[in-house]
Order: structure tokens, then sequence, then C-alpha cells
């Protein structure tokens, strides 16, 4: 049973590694925690095996049958010859109790230790994932392509930077990217930036949410350049172009506008840590934050 979880394990841990669609959509601590479980369950057990009392014999006698069959030194008698017979006398308690201990099998543990080794040489041999992973050119082409659709929202030039450093990301309010009102630069974290890159350039879709929340967050940074600074009519107006941006970036527009309406509907419960997110009542179909209000649908 404990053998078939940890081959359970290391098949989960390597079909992250092997499958791009897995590594796209599952952070990378799901393996790393199944893979520590493992580890921890493992060492446990070892551990356990230690402690528990050898041998088959199954329960320990409980005191009170010791003391009934003569104390502890009868717990091990020796058979010794005697001229006419042979008898059983207590063990000599000066040479200790006789402790029968049965070779411990090394094979699964070795297994463990080698399975271990190899996944760490896995990680060290394997490219890096998400965006570092990539090269100069898909980097910059990614970029171009990301700042030419936030100058398309904004009205005027975008420079749309996918800051490895995070020396601009993550210092002001929102994490996931931060934009000069009325500017032309804008910085995304590297994480959304690869997921953008996914979608425009190799078709994946990625996870639902992830993929939505990086449309949602590019569109963001586009409106604060177009010179937008209210955090609310901000969201309100991202999720609105976030539909046409989504279908640009290679989504079916069903889809685009089902992950926008899945923003919107989230953004009360991603706004009570920060309330100046949350979206006014005037962002719904026909209010005064519509930018389409012909249409009959929202966003
Ligand atoms: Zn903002």
């Amino acid at each position: 049973m404990e053998r078939r979880l940890r081959i359970a394990a290391v098949v989960l841990v390597l079909a992250w590694f092997f499958v791009p669609l897995l590594r796209g959509s599952i952070p990378a601590w799901i393996p790393v925690l199944a893979f520590a479980a493992l580890v921890v369950q493992f060492l446990i057990a070892g551990w356990r095996e230690r402690e528990a009392p050898r041998g088959k014999r199954g329960r320990a006698p409980l005191p009170e049958d010791v003391e009934e069959f003569g104390g502890p030194e009868w717990l091990e008698p020796v058979l010794v010859e005697t001229a006419s017979h042979q008898v059983w006398v207590p063990a000599d308690i000066e040479r200790g109790p006789r402790v029968v201990r049965p070779r411990r099998s090394l094979l699964p543990r070795l297994e463990g230790v080698l399975v271990l080794a190899g996944l760490v040489l896995l990680l060290i041999l394997l490219p890096e994932s998400g965006w570092r992973s990539l090269d100069e050119k898909d980097q910059r082409r990614t970029e171009a392509r990301l700042s030419a659709e936030a100058a398309r929202i904004a009205g005027h030039d975008a420079r749309i930077r996918c800051d490895g450093q995070g020396e601009a990301v993550g210092i002001v309010q929102h994490a996931d990217g931060v934009a000069e009102v009325g500017g032309t630069n804008a910085f995304l974290t590297p994480e959304i930036c690869y997921r953008l890159y996914r979608l425009a350039f190799k078709g994946d879709e990625g996870a639902f949410s992830q993929t939505a929340r990086a449309i949602a967050v590019l569109a963001h940074e586009a409106w604060h350049l177009r010179g937008e600074d209210d955090e609310g009519v901000t969201n309100c107006y991202a999720f609105q172009s976030g539909v046409g941006l989504g279908e640009r970036l290679g989504l079916s527009a069903g889809t685009a506008a089902r992950m926008m309406r899945q923003q919107l509907a989230e953004n009360p419960i991603q706004a009570k840590s920060a309330p100046a997110y949350l979206v006014p009542p005037e962002c719904r179909n026909g209010g005064e934050l519509d930018l389409a209000p012909g249409r009959t649908s929202f966003p």
C-alpha cells in the first residue's frame, strides 16, 4: 500500500515534468508538495519500523503474564542438556535477553533514495519553466505583441515590459502589474506575460481562471495608460475590453466573454481585501460605464 502510494506520487511528479499542459496549468508547488509528502511519509515509515517490536509474535505479553510465568528472565528461556534429560532454564541475565533481529531488507530503502536522487537530478537538468525558460527572441516578441494590444486600448503608444527582476511589479498596490496613469510604460509579472505568451503564440488556452486573470490584468494596465486612475472604473473597462483582447489573442468569442464575465463576477470577492478595486454600481449592462450600451451582453 505504502509502496503504491509512493509510485503514484512519483508518477504525478513525472507527469508534471513532461506534460506541458500540466506544467502550464498546475502551479509548481503542487507536485513539490506531493513529493515532500512522499519523502516525509517515507521517513516516518522508516522511523516507525525501527520503533515497532520486531518478529511475528504479535502482541507482547502483559507484565502480569510475565510475573505469572516466573518473571522477565523466563521470556527467553534456554534449553540446557544435562546428563539424563533436557531442561529449560531462564536466559542468563548477564548475557542479556536474546533478541532476534530479522535482517532488514535494504532494497525498499535504497529504492526511495534512488528515486529521490533521480528527481533532484531531473529538477537540475530540466530547463526552468515559465517566462525565464523563453529565449530572448520569444520574450521580445511577446512584449512587442502585448505592447501593441495595450496601445490599441490606450489609444496611444504603449510599452509593456515583463519585469523579470520584480523591481517595479509588486511594490505598488496591485501585485500583477503597474502602469503610469496616462503614460506609456507598464509592467506585468513574468507569470502574467508567460500565460499570455502561451495563449498568443502557442494556442494554449491554459487554465480558465489563470488566462482570464492574465487578460484582465493586461487590459487593466492598458486602461491606466489611457488615463483612467480610478481602480474600480479601470477594472470595469478592463473586463469589457478584455473580451476583444482575448479574442485577438486567440480565444473564441464565447470563451473570451465567459472569462470576462467570470472576472466581473469574482470582482467583489477580490475587492474584499482592497475595496478600491470594486467596480462601481454603474458597471452593468446599460449602466453609465457600459462601453457598448447598444449591446445586450455584458461584458
Ligand atoms: Zn490599477
